[in-house]
């Protein structure tokens, strides 16, 4: 694991309280890691005499290796999303990575299915970008659970993706969608329940809270084998 320290280049207030951060890395210039894999900041924490450390994945595609984009959302008096929404354009920060063992397997015979809640879609639109790449002509599916319509975002770059790329499905669902809204309602888990069929060739990834992966998992084991897997950000 390198040290790095970067320079917050772009801020996109994605919702509410979900913000991308772009970092453009200074010294080293570059990153190298696999699609899913996280970096880390370590954070003051009032009352504590040390620095907490805090993970986050990194939402860009690894070819991209002179900046990496993070996706958060602001978790109040949380130490780590505090410090990240405090940062500036122009602003110096430092972090340590890339680190984890939720990655994008090579495997070229699978099909893949992404599960994530909330912003758990960091790691996998890293991976889905990395995969399109690899192998487009493999079928790709991502459900992706959000709370309500001020939740929502990137849903355009995603429509861009599945427009030309014909074996990618995507589908955001809402577990509390106001009134008007078109698309999927309920949670994930109702999603895989319905929509997976056989999981017969298929590899599953999934990311966000503890109680979504535990409830995934649990149906996607009741449906046959297949690799599963995990990135737990928080308990539930
Ligand atoms: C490997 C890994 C990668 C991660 N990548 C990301 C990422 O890309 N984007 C991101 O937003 N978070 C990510 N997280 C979570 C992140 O590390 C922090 O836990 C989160 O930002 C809260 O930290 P905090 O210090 O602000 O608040 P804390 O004081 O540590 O958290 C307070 C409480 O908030 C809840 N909480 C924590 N994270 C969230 C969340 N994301 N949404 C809702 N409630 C939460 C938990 O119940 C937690 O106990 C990742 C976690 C892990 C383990």
């Amino acid at each position: 694991m390198n040290t790095f320290t970067a320079e917050v280049s772009r801020i996109q207030d994605l919702t509410h309280d979900v913000r991308a951060i772009e970092l453009r890395l200074l010294e080293p210039a570059s990153i190298t890691f696999k699609a899913g894999q996280f970096v880390s900041f370590e954070v003051p924490k009032e009352g504590h005499p040390r620095p907490v450390t805090r993970p986050y994945s990194i939402a860009s595609p690894p070819e991209q290796r002179e900046r990496i984009l993070l996706v958060l959302n602001l978790v109040q008096g949380g130490p780590g999303s505090n410090y990240l929404f405090s940062l500036r354009e122009g602003n110096r920060t430092s972090f340590k990575g890339p680190a984890g063992a939720f990655y994008l397997r090579d495997d070229g015979t699978k099909d893949l299915c992404f599960v994530a809640t909330g912003t758990g879609i960091a790691p996998v639109r890293s991976m889905i970008l990395a995969q399109l790449q690899r192998q487009p002509d493999r079928p790709v599916t991502l459900f992706w659970g959000l709370r309500s319509q001020r939740d929502l975002y990137w849903q355009d770059e995603w429509a861009a993706l599945a427009a030309i790329h014909p074996h990618l499905t995507v589908v955001t669902t809402l577990s509390r969608p106001e009134p008007g809204w078109q698309g999927a309602s309920g949670r994930v888990t109702a999603l895989v329940e319905e929509r997976i069929t056989s999981v017969r060739n298929l590899a599953v990834y999934l990311c966000g809270g503890n109680g979504m992966i535990k409830d995934v998992t649990a149906r996607i084991n009741a449906k046959g084998l297949c690799p599963i897997y995990r990135e737990k950000y928080y308990d539930e």
